[in-house]
């Protein structure tokens, strides 16, 4: 990258917390790191979530910052402790970025399909900047979406579970209505939906946090079947390095690097599995129980990261976990040492990434998804809701690095999935998984190529930091008025 001009002014505007805010606060970083000035879009509270990693880099030297929008008095987005939903409304942020865009006039803005008002917002200003779209997922998933909407296979079935096969896609993928969201399976009945191809029209292309090798297909079927420009980037949990960025990701860890690596350490290479369904994910208490069973039974060193409990109409407050776990199985675990609860936040890569852990039971959130693989870990995938279903898909059958424990019913963040999964499943996957033997090994070798890929990718002269640097260029050659 040439730098001798002034640098290109890129505004990240990430949704509010979660999954769809952590990667592209790494995404900022990354830019940051290939010469581009980089400024995190974001709210007084969210911003406190990031922003000592944020100084961290400013320290090394890059350019890089945030502006947090001014609210009106005493106002937030959202008043959880670190998640807005799918469907919080951020639009009172609308006037502030205007505003903002305005004064500062960047190259390009990078938002998050949530931020659903942001096509009329940016595009109606009379400045010319590049908006670029952030989903939060990767190709493949777009493309199942994208069949799944031009075909409609799940009207020709006869019941919510009998399968389907997604049309025209590069590999087979089955699925049942059962496991799709209401807005995929009734569009017209949701309006969001629709909003939601909005945020498409007009923009100058995606940013996505994945990398070529992981899903080539893919890749070409969203350009040339989709349409799409787009630029894979990731991973960029990979520019996680320190111990600091790995335990201080997203929120401060519930517990601290040393106690988690001291435990880990004194496990055998491979043999714990580690157990989180993402940052939203809240599980039935009849389910927790059926999981510390089926955990129990199968015998197997596990760090499991304990969320929080279903919020459902009839339900009241939300509770705490511990009540929830089979009484006694606490002291048990703690007396034989065989496993660690974690209440709170996990510090995830640092987990992943260590020796000891053999296995990830996930809820197959793409985020985490991409962290499992690039530390090379196979996983037993646990659905729960977005397009979880579909990257279980692309885990279990596609890319073969993992095992199902058997969720088949999608459920929104805010109900209780009304299908548990008993202790048996969940004893017979961790089993499967833990347990070794010639598909394990398999999968294995499988994922730690992939892992190695990954890593490659974000290597100078690797496709991710090409595709990095080729936006860039495209942005620098749009703002000289070239092609
Ligand atoms: N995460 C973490 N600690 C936790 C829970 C989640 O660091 O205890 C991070 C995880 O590493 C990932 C993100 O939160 O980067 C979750 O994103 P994902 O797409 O997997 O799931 P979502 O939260 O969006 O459902």
């Amino acid at each position: 990258m040439d730098l001798n001009s002034s640098p290109i002014e890129i505004f990240f505007f990430p949704y509010v917390g979660g999954g769809h805010q952590i990667p592209m606060i790494d995404m900022a970083r990354v830019f940051a790191s290939h010469g581009a000035k980089s400024t995190i879009i974001s709210t007084p509270k969210q911003a406190l979530s990031f922003q000592k990693t944020i100084h961290r880099n400013q320290q090394l030297g890059l350019s890089i910052s945030i502006h947090t929008l001014k609210l009106p008095e005493n106002d937030e987005i959202s008043d959880t402790d670190m998640s807005a939903t799918p469907f919080t409304d951020t639009s009172i942020l609308q006037e502030p970025l205007k505003d903002l865009l305005i004064q500062r006039k960047p190259n390009c803005i990078v938002h998050d399909m949530f931020h659903r008002w942001a096509p009329d917002a940016i595009d109606g200003l009379e400045i010319d900047i590049a908006r670029i779209l952030f989903t939060g997922s990767c190709c493949y998933a777009r493309c199942v979406r994208a069949s799944l909407a031009k075909y409609k296979p799940y009207e020709k079935v006869g019941s919510d579970y009998e399968p389907f096969v997604v049309p025209g896609l590069p590999d087979r993928i089955e699925l049942t209505r059962s496991k799709l969201p209401p807005g995929t399976r009734q569009p017209e009945q949701h309006q969001d939906h629709k909003k939601m191809h909005k945020v498409d029209e007009n923009i100058s292309g995606v940013l996505v946090n994945s990398f070529y090798d992981l899903e080539p297909a893919y890749v070409e079927y969203f350009k040339n079947e989709l349409g799409y420009k787009s630029w894979l980037v990731g991973p960029v949990s990979l520019c996680n390095r320190d111990v600091e960025d790995k335990t201080e990701r997203g929120k401060l860890a519930t517990i601290d690097d040393q106690s988690i690596t001291t435990w880990l350490d004194s496990k055998k290479p491979n043999s714990v599995l580690y157990i989180s369904f993402g940052s939203l994910a809240r599980l039935a208490p009849a389910q927790l129980i059926e999981i510390a069973n089926g955990l129990e039974a199968s015998n197997y060193p596990f760090i499991w990261v304990v969320g929080k409990i279903s919020k459902s109409a009839d339900q009241g407050p939300e509770s705490e976990p511990e009540t929830y776990l089979p009484s006694g199985f606490e002291e048990k675990i703690r007396k034989s040492n065989i496993g660690l609860i974690i209440r709170g936040w996990s510090p995830q890569l640092l987990i992943l990434e260590h020796a000891a852990v053999g296995g990830f039971m996930t809820h197959c959130g793409w985020n985490s998804t991409l962290e499992g693989l690039s530390a090379g870990v196979p996983m037993i995938t646990w659905p729960i809701a977005a397009e979880q279903f579909e990257n279980e898909k692309l885990i279990t059958e596609v890319l073969k690095i993992g095992v199902n424990v058997g969720s088949i019913e999608w459920a929104s963040w805010n109900t209780q999935p009304s299908a548990v999964v008993g202790k048996e499943k969940v004893e017979a996957a961790v089993r499967r998984l833990m347990g070794g033997g010639d598909e394990v090994a398999e999968m294995r070798r499988r994922v730690r190529e992939l892992g190695e890929k990954a890593k490659r990718a974000i290597e100078e002269g690797g496709s991710s930091y090409r595709d990095v640097d080729s936006l860039m260029e495209e942005l620098k050659r749009r703002c000289k008025g070239g092609a």
